[in-house]
């Protein structure tokens, strides 16, 4: 993630995390960056300013959140194989249940989602469905990274 202080074309300054520089371009680039202040869409980064000493300016917006099956760690997760031993299945039962409590389910819509959230076309929030490794591996070549979870049944079943 790099953070960028961006200015529109008003002179207002804000700021934003991007997932690196052609992120940040693409996104300027289809008019989806818009100032905080006037809603302009001319936006460019700003020349890094010093903070500190500077009275008066707004808090940051608070980071946007990232959802849980849409992240930015793409490394191929460890796999396990064998029987789940018991404590661990039971962390899993409730990796399910904070999922189930925090996050959208999108069942078989979950790619379309996860696409429209990644265009900034839905709101990012945390979503979960169900996922074919075909469509695994297309959000993956799309740059929408999505996480895979041991889904053990519930615990309380
Ligand atoms: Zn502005």
């Amino acid at each position: 993630m790099i953070h960028y202080d961006l200015r529109c074309d008003e002179g207002h300054t804000f700021d934003g995390w991007f997932k690196g520089s052609a992120e940040f371009d693409r996104l300027a680039h289809a008019k989806l960056l818009t100032c905080p202040q006037c809603g302009g869409s001319k936006v460019d980064r700003a020349m890094m300013a010093p903070r500190i000493g500077k009275r008066g300016q707004s808090a940051p917006p608070p980071l946007r959140e990232v959802p849980a099956a849409v992240t930015e760690a793409a490394k191929p997760a460890p796999t396990l194989a064998g029987p789940i031993p018991d404590g661990l299945r039971a962390m899993l039962a409730k990796l399910r249940e904070a999922v189930e409590a925090r996050c959208d389910y999108l069942g078989a819509d979950f790619a379309e989602e996860a696409r429209k959230i990644h265009e900034g076309s839905a709101p990012a929030r945390g979503i979960y469905g169900e996922a074919t490794p075909d469509d695994i591996e297309s959000l993956l070549d799309e740059g929408i990274e999505v996480t895979p979870i041991p889904w053990v049944p519930r615990s309380d079943s």
